[in-house]
């Protein structure tokens, strides 16, 4: 099968390469190649009634299928180079952000019009922020919420197959390079192109790294986040998520100088579980529709972990850490803040007398049994400098949820297209390791499809 640009993976990535590729050259001929299902067809077995936790499907329908890891995500998309990625450091800080404004308005087109732009812009919080040791990001943030990103999707799908080949459940095994171009093999077939562009996300991380391998191409690995998800009243947050929805706050930790932040704010939202390659984390949800909202808020409390030589395998120690609550737990563990601090294990009992009722059936047990010490130390500090500007916060009746990694891909050797060292093969979004969010993603995708479409 012959095409001009193949492009693997339909999650944002993908899908904002083959929007701007349609439009803007709309005589190439664009593959899309997807391990997991169309939209429509991705269901998660887990039912909260006969199957309660993973199943570990042999590709995830949260992670895996036309949308990627964002299809059923709370669509939040972050207009800003302070987080999300360094696209900025390869593409320049006020391109990223045209991108990124210009996805936002591919989005309203689709389904995504009504719906809110938070920003920080002239926040007083950002003052109480300051006062308190605590640090708040800048950022504008448009909020499609989990159903109206998925309404975007479907419309933005049904715009793009009437000009672009997808195939589905089609795992990409391998690239080769060919004469003029590459080709994609797959239990399916195989594909070639002029142009590839790899956009296989987190989920394609392991895969990714062996295209480098046998393209030699260079990559490097040092980070990940881990911590935890809170669940709260959501009225404890009220004041900041009215204001801004997501407020990503940073706090530099006074034992180990450690930075801890906010992460995927959810207001009255729920707390979901995530499958990575097997491994059971936790993650957050919310919805626009009134009725699907809780009383609770969730959000990620993580703790940056660098490494250096000759450690390289970050992902893999947040993997083990995750593995250990897994082991204990089989699957996430949920703790009160209180039982954390008296060095208890949280029971089914007291899980069922707390006054912040769970969103997600998770198992009662005790945290630092799983995490590191300073990660441990780092998220207990976070809660009480978060108390500070949020009283409440520091409850006994505070759920934790554990744990919550964030892996980052390796970081693949691009230059300034988003380019690899072989001519025509990009590596865009989050497994190129340039961008860790469904805008930057998004941005990425727009920017090297329409430098393939300035070379025709
Ligand atoms: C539950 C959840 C909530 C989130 N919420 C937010 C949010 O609110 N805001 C935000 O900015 N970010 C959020 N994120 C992160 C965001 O979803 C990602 O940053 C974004 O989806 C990255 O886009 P991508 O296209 O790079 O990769 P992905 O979205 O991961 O898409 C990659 C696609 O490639 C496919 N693939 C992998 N390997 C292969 C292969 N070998 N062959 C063919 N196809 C392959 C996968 O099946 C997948 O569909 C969330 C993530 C999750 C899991």
């Amino acid at each position: 099968m012959k095409y001009d640009v193949i492009i693997v993976g339909a999650g944002p990535g993908g899908i904002f390469s083959a929007y701007e590729l349609m439009t803007t050259a709309p005589e190439l001929r664009v593959a899309v190649i997807e391990a997991g299902n169309e939209l429509k067809k991705r269901h998660c077995p887990i039912d909260g009634d006969k199957v309660k936790s993973c199943i570990k499907c042999k590709s995830c329908a949260i992670m895996s299928g036309f949308g990627g890891a964002g299809a059923f995500s709370d669509g939040k998309y972050n207009i800003t180079n302070d987080f999300g990625g360094s696209l900025y450091e390869y593409i320049g800080r006020k391109n990223a952000i045209e991108l990124m404004k210009y996805v936002d308005q591919i989005n309203l087109a689709y389904g995504g019009e009504g719906t809110k732009m938070y920003s920080t812009a002239g926040s007083a919080f950002k003052t109480l922020c300051v006062q308190n040791k605590l640090q708040l990001l800048d950022a504008s943030v448009r909020h499609l919420g989990t159903d109206i990103n998925y309404i975007v999707l479907e419309n933005l799908y049904k715009k793009l197959s009437e000009s672009v080949d997808f195939f589905f459940n089609t795992p990409a095994q391998k690239i080769e390079k060919i004469d003029g171009g590459y080709r994609v093999i797959t239990k399916k077939g195989e594909f070639e192109g002029e142009h590839c562009i790899v956009s296989v996300g987190r989920s394609g991380s392991k895969w990714m790294e062996t295209v480098c391998r046998d393209l030699e191409i260079g990559t490097q690995s040092n980070r990940v986040d881990i911590g935890v998800r809170v669940e709260i009243p959501a009225v404890i947050f009220q004041h900041i998520t009215s204001e801004l929805y997501e407020g990503k706050i940073v706090y530099r930790t006074e034992k180990f100088e450690d930075r801890v932040r906010t992460f995927c704010m959810n207001p009255n939202g729920i707390v979901v579980t995530e499958n990575t390659n097997g491994i059971v984390t936790v993650n957050g949800h919310s919805f626009e529709d009134p009725a699907k909202k809780t009383e609770n808020t969730n959000f990620a409390l993580l703790v940056a972990k660098h490494f250096s030589e000759p450690f390289k395998d970050s992902n893999g120690y947040g993997e083990n850490i995750a593995k250990l609550s897994n082991m204990l737990g089989g699957g996430v563990i949920v703790q009160r803040f209180g039982d954390l601090e008296r060095g208890r294990r949280s029971t089914r009992s007291r899980i069922e007398e707390n006054t912040v009722i769970p969103t997600l059936s998770a198992t009662p047990g005790d945290l630092s049994l799983v995490l590191p010490k300073r990660i441990l130390d780092g998220i207990i500090e976070m809660i009480y400098a978060l108390d500070t500007i949020a009283p409440g916060m520091a409850n006994d009746d505070t759920l934790l949820y554990g744990v919550e990694v964030k892996f980052y891909n390796m970081e693949v050797e691009l230059d300034e297209n988003l380019e690899t060292k072989h001519k025509g093969l990009y590596v865009i979004g989050d497994g190129s390791g340039v961008t860790h969010s469904l805008s930057h993603a998004s941005a990425s995708g727009v920017y090297v499809a329409r430098r393939i479409a300035s070379e025709k």
